[in-house]
């Protein structure tokens, strides 16, 4: 996994979805332990260590007891706690979730699209999805607390933060891949339309 997702994390960056040391990756590894991308770190550059395990608190554990783990893993830990089959979290600074969320507020209306089927449990283009957008905020705490609250509207291992990008999510790498490229695909035609 660790491996596949440093690639992935590097062809992200290269399509211009993690610029300025941006962005953030966890994953779950065999032992239920999870490993988050350190802050700060160039993602065209990114390499298995730039990965550092955390506790279910985001303090940095083992070998890695001080070292600072993203400002946002408290995100991550709050995915992994609500859908707890994840293994695989994305995070992407791409423009067209900002640029949409722009035009729509709160909710992102999707239907019509073949695509949306990338969605799993999405099965036809006719489906009436509605992906969440929240408002950004420095305040991580503040930022899981909305999230709690709009919870059972997160449908689509997926949702959108106003004015900062997208977190996408999936059982294997593959399929949170699909879910980031899924959503970041909508978005692209919902703005440009
Ligand atoms: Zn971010």
């Amino acid at each position: 996994m660790k491996t596949e997702l440093v690639q992935l994390i590097r062809i992200l960056n290269e399509r211009g979805w993690s610029p300025a040391t941006s962005t953030n990756y966890s994953f779950v590894d065999e032992q239920q332990q999870i490993w988050v991308s350190r802050s700060g770190v160039n993602k065209a550059n990114f390499t298995e260590q730039d990965f550092m395990t955390i506790d279910e608190n985001g303090v940095g554990t083992a070998l890695f007891h001080g070292t600072k783990p993203s400002d946002e893993t408290q995100i991550h830990l709050w995915i992994y706690r609500n859908f707890p089959h994840t293994k695989v979290i994305l995070h992407s600074h791409s423009k067209y979730p900002v640029l949409v969320a722009q035009f729509n507020e709160h909710f992102l209306p999707i239907q019509g699209y073949e695509l949306q089927k990338g969605f799993k449990g999405c099965t036809s283009h006719l489906d009436n999805l509605q992906i969440p957008i929240v408002d950004n905020t420095q305040d991580m705490s503040e930022l899981c607390q909305v999230l709690d609250a709009r919870k059972n509207e997160v449908q689509q291992h997926c949702f959108i933060i106003e004015g900062h990008g997208t977190y996408a999510w999936g059982e294997t790498l593959f399929e949170a891949q699909k879910h980031l490229e899924t959503l970041d695909y909508l978005c692209e035609c919902e703005f440009l339309r």
